[in-house]
């Protein structure tokens, strides 16, 4: 790309490293940022510790309906290019658990603002408060029109991301521009978001959060399960589990699937175990009511509607017997919740979907149909898990624009 100007859309994750890489190759580059200052998504992520990529990347992180394309792409470049691109930064990293990796600071702010000093460092123009509204191309050149007047370039990048978290910035303009450069797009759908239920019971429940299992079904048929906290919410549910089991559930609401969660509320007891606890905890001849007896098991808030699901007949503590126990064991075991929405791309960390890959090259990530035009970051068909995985796909998919 060499004496050539590259115009970037979108100062985020893959836009700051394609810059970064790209001016060290020698290329004029500048990006063009909607937003009053540069990486809102990572100043936000990891609750303001930025999980930046994962020890373990694999393909099966990763959700497309390209599979080719991400084993592609991350082939060329292991966790270990990562670590190298970013120590040499100064971004020193540590691992925690399940291999998710952070700055050592523990401060996304501090990624932000050591990228941005090496992007200005290496000669990098940025321009915030820059939003691009169209592109259109003519002869060899992109023009742009942006809220700055008018751009061109001979290269351009688009970075722009997903919808996901539109406060931070997430846009739908990337999608926009990849149409009407004769694009195709695969369906977009909130993932790592919180889901939604109408059953009244939830909201007395908001607050309490347990370690537990969730288990999904669609239109009654088992689909996969997660381990990990379960929030109760005023809205329906969040926490980790929930939010690995996401992306299935807002791609099966999109086709009016019914979803339905079964949670396990006290996976570390297998069936008997509980039972036998309970059976233990009953004393004959004391007129406790079931409520109050179950208060010693189990968080308060969620006593009513085990008591609902489990549909125990009896009312006191004296007159449990196997039978009954056996299915309050159940209901704590099996709780049903159905959802009915997610929390939307407000709420979402990703978004699925994007723009084709098939009519992208990985080696380069240049457009197959549009010489000169090229994709980076969460606008294409590419979502990882929660874990580091989609700032993994992110950084890498710059570098290969940058070609390191
Ligand atoms: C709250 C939150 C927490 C997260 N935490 C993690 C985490 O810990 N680990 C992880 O791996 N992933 C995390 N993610 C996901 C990760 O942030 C994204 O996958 C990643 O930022 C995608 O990088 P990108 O460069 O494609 O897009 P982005 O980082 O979103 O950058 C796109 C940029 O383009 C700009 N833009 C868009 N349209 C225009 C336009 N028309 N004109 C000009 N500029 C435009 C946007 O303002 C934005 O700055 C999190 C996401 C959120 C929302």
């Amino acid at each position: 790309m060499n004496n050539e100007k590259l115009i970037i859309i979108g100062a985020g994750a893959s836009g700051l490293v394609a810059a970064i890489v790209s001016a060290k190759a020698g290329i004029n580059v500048t990006i063009l940022e909607q937003n009053n200052k540069i990486g809102k998504k990572i100043l936000a992520s990891g609750n303001g510790k930025c999980n930046i990529s994962n020890r373990y990347i694999d393909t099966h992180h990763y959700h497309s309906q390209n599979p080719d394309f991400v084993a592609s792409v991350l082939k060329a470049y292991p966790y270990t290019v990562i670590e190298k691109f970013f120590t040499s930064m100064g971004i020193a990293l540590i691992e925690g658990s399940d291999g998710k990796v952070f700055p050592m600071s523990l401060q996304a702010s501090t990624v932000v603002e050591l990228l941005e000093y090496e992007a200005k460092r290496v000669g990098v123009e940025i321009l915030c408060d820059c939003r691009v509204n169209s592109i259109s191309k003519e002869g060899k050149l992109f023009y742009l029109e942006t809220t700055q007047g008018t751009k061109t370039a001979q290269k351009l990048l688009i970075a722009s991301g997903s919808p996901a978290a539109p406060q931070l910035g997430g846009s739908n303009s990337g999608y926009a521009f990849a149409t009407k450069m004769g694009h195709s797009l695969i369906p977009r759908h909130p993932s790592l978001v919180q889901l939604c239920s109408e059953e009244p019971w939830v909201k007395g429940c908001a607050g309490v959060k347990v370690a537990g299992i969730s288990k999904l079904y669609a239109n009654g048929e088992y689909i996969t399960e997660k381990k990990g906290d379960l929030l109760f919410t005023n809205y329906g549910i969040s926490g980790l589990a929930i939010l690995d089991l996401s992306r299935e559930v807002s791609t099966r609401l999109a086709t009016f699937d019914y979803c339905e969660l079964s949670l396990d509320l006290m996976p570390e007891l297998s069936k008997e175990k509980l039972t036998n606890l309970l059976l233990a905890r009953v004393t004959k001849e004391s007129e406790k009511p079931l409520g109050l007896w179950l208060q010693g098991v189990i968080n308060k808030k969620l006593i009513a509607i085990i008591l609902e699901q489990s549909r125990c007949k009896v009312r006191t503590e004296d007159a449990l017997n196997r039978k009954e126990i056996n299915k309050l064991v159940h209901a704590i075991k099996n709780l049903k919740l159905s959802i009915t929405d997610t929390k939307g791309f407000k709420g979402a960390e990703v978004s699925t979907g994007g723009v084709n890959t098939t009519e992208v090259n990985p080696q380069t990530m240049e457009s197959k149909i549009v010489p000169n035009l090229f994709f980076s970051g969460e606008v294409l068909d590419v979502d990882g898990d929660r874990g580091g995985f989609n700032f993994h796909f992110a950084w890498v998919s710059g570098l290969r624009v940058g070609k390191i």
